[in-house]
């Protein structure tokens, strides 16, 4: 059987693998676990209201921290940097730490951040300039009234509507994510389909997955990505694509009318563990290999304690080399009692 992966660096050292033979090629940094919304499957408010502990600064990287740590696990094959949280744009100078990384990582990798885009008409232009490459902005509905209800906020659809085109401005690549669940926004995905064609950016459905332990997900609100795509393709004929890399999220298919591309993040219904190459590394510092992870590793301790940039790498390599997880496709046999940590702090 022909490698799924190929097993050598740029600069033609061994790749590192985990234990089902993924490298290590994509990193998840999360820069806050605090949000300015409190999307119901996220962070319900029930949960995440005003009594929620949020993590103390002294428990928080600093944007040096963070250079550091992200330049040590780089040189093991990262090919791509995402900001995420919580939302990174609550997070103060966010274009400051973005130099940083630009600086100490190169012109060739690939950095983009995740943001719900209320604030992001604000700071595109900083963004740009400091080095981000691309923005993924979530909306899960053009109707204010939706909006509002999923999550759980005052802020308007055209808050967000704003940040993309102020992001578009700002020349940054431009991907929509929406999470559909089943009772509360199906009636948006026509709508949202006719919004962004013809407009370069890619839409991107996800189905709604049982992240952390307070969405009270079940399998009933997931609408799987099969009836989106007949949905979608009674209105707006669409074709696959093949993907043009491996461990590619998301499923590409294209208009047949040649309005662009769309795509679909099918963790429940067809599992991509066997490609998954990421890693996430939360604000305080823990590497998670599985964003289903009931605990990380501590990078923060060692790296307060002065470990060099080569032994951070080392350390992080020997937690990749162990990593079996594959949570999407071992989903239902492992029982309801496993604890997870949020997304809010480990980063979408
Ligand atoms: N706050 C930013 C945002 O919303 O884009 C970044 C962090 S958020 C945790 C990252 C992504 O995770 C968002 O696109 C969000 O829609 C998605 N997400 C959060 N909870 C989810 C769930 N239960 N199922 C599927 N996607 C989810
Ligand atoms: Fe905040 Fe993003 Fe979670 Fe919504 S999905 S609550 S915007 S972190
Ligand atoms: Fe990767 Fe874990 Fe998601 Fe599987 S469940 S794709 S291993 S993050």
């Amino acid at each position: 059987m022909p490698a799924r992966f190929d097993v050598r660096t740029e600069s033609e050292g061994a790749v590192l693998l985990d234990s089902l033979s993924r490298p290590l090629r994509d990193l998840r940094l999360s820069v806050t676990d605090r949000c300015n919304l409190r999307c119901t499957y996220c962070m319900p408010r029930e949960i995440f209201g005003p009594d929620h502990q949020f993590l103390p600064k002294e428990l928080i990287l600093s944007y040096e921290e963070m250079t550091v740590l992200v330049k040590a696990i780089s040189g093991l094959g990262l090919h791509k940097l995402r900001l995420t949280g919580g939302e990174p744009l609550l997070r103060k100078d966010l274009h400051r730490l973005i130099q940083m990384l630009r600086t100490e990582l190169g012109e060739e990798m690939d950095i983009a951040m995740t943001t719900n885009g209320i604030l992001l008409a604000k700071h595109a232009d900083e963004l740009a300039k400091a080095g981000l490459n691309r923005v993924t902005v979530s909306l899960d509905s053009l109707d204010d009234e939706i909006f509002r209800m999923m999550s759980d906020t005052k802020a308007e659809v055209a808050d967000v509507l704003n940040g993309i085109e102020a992001a578009k401005n700002a020349g940054l690549g431009i991907k929509v994510n929406c999470v559909i669940r089943k009772g509360s926004n199906e009636s948006q995905i026509l709508p949202l389909v006719n919004h962004f064609r013809n407009t370069g950016v890619c839409l991107r459905f996800i189905e709604y997955m049982d992240v952390g332990n307070s969405n009270e997900w079940s399998l009933e609100e997931v609408v799987p990505a099969s009836e989106m795509i007949d949905m979608i393709n009674r209105e707006f004929p669409i074709q696959p694509l093949a993907a043009s890399h491996v461990g590619q999220v998301a499923k590409t298919w294209e208009y047949l009318d040649g309005a662009g591309s769309l795509g679909f993040i099918t963790s429940v219904s067809q599992p991509f563990c066997g490609d998954c190459c990421r890693a996430r590394l939360s604000v305080d510092g823990h590497l998670y290999t599985c964003l289903f992870a009931s605990k990380g590793t501590d990078l923060m301790s060692p790296l307060r304690q002065g470990l060099s940039e080569k032994e951070l790498a080392e350390l992080t390599s020997e937690i990749w080399r162990k990593r079996d997880d594959r949570y999407s496709e071992l989903r239902g046999k492992l029982g309801k009692e496993l604890e997870k940590v949020e997304m809010s702090y480990i980063g979408g």
